[in-house]
């Protein structure tokens, strides 16, 4: 190894690497996967603009758990199509991304208050797959999915948050993948925005915006309008975990703040520092 190789390394290992941003995506139908539409675009872009992580973790509403949280460690985490009734082409698609099983099991400890476990089972639910081909087309960032706990509060979820935080100044990506309003029940083909759907989203967004994450947190004080928006909270908990691991040093930028199919928010945010 030549004197300056050595010294190329040395600042490697010891550069501080920049905090890196927190990324929320509104993910939708599956379709988005493969149609080129103006989400596809948005997180295209959004892929190209950010720094390149040495990891991604994802949160996606897919993963549910119930008492624990699990953390894959597997080394090629694999393809999950969870959805029926959808083309063949969906169903071909592949993200051959690397997992990291280092880094999931350090963050198992890191999430050991919150009953985290090891899991080699899972790999990419659609919620991750869906965006991260439109994110990073090439699959060579190692990727691998924190499932949520189903069975606490919503305050839970932000304290995950919260407990991730650090590994934003290590290079990694935090990436939620949910949608801010997602009633599958009250989706209209065509529909035009329904009421609640506008309402949600926008205190949603005016409450995030505020730092208030209190509110957002409070199922008493969100009321019947979160029972509408969430009849389930899956959806919903990936955007707390992106909130818990935001500080108010952060800037907030919302993304593709449109309603689809009259109940589902495709809003998207990042924080950056
Ligand atoms: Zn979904």
């Amino acid at each position: 190894m030549s004197i300056a190789t050595e010294l190329a390394t040395l600042r490697d290992r010891f550069a501080p690497t920049d905090r890196m941003p927190l990324v929320f995506l509104g993910h939708g139908s599956p379709m988005n996967a493969i149609e080129d539409n103006a989400y596809a675009q948005a997180w295209s872009e959004l892929g190209r603009a950010l720094p390149r992580p040495r990891a991604i973790l994802v949160v996606s509403a897919h993963w549910m758990t119930r008492g624990t949280t699990l953390v894959d460690v597997s080394k090629l985490p694999k393809t999950i199509h969870d959805f029926y009734g959808f083309p063949q082409e969906l169903f071909a698609q592949q993200y051959p991304a690397p997992g990291a099983p280092d880094l999931a099991r350090e963050v198992t400890t890191l999430l050991a208050s919150h009953h985290a476990e090891e899991d080699d089972t899972w790999g990419l639910d659609h919620g991750a797959w869906s965006v991260l081909l439109h994110l990073y087309p090439e699959a060579d960032v190692p990727v691998f999915q924190v499932s949520i706990d189903m069975g606490r509060g919503l305050d839970y979820q932000l304290e995950v948050g919260k407990a991730l935080s650090d590994l934003r100044d290590r290079g990694v990506l935090i990436l939620g993948s949910g949608n801010v309003v997602h009633n599958l029940r009250a989706m209209r083909m065509g529909g035009r925005p329904q009421d609640f759907a506008v309402e949600f989203d926008t205190f949603f967004a005016d409450r995030l915006e505020a730092r208030d994450l209190k509110t957002l947190t409070d199922p008493a004080k969100l009321g019947s309008l979160l029972r509408m928006a969430h009849p389930s909270v899956d959806h919903y908990l990936p955007a707390l975990t992106v909130a818990g691991a935001s500080d108010a040093k952060d800037t907030l930028t919302f993304m593709t703040d449109a309603i689809d199919l009259g109940s589902v928010s495709m809003r998207s945010f990042v924080f950056h520092a």
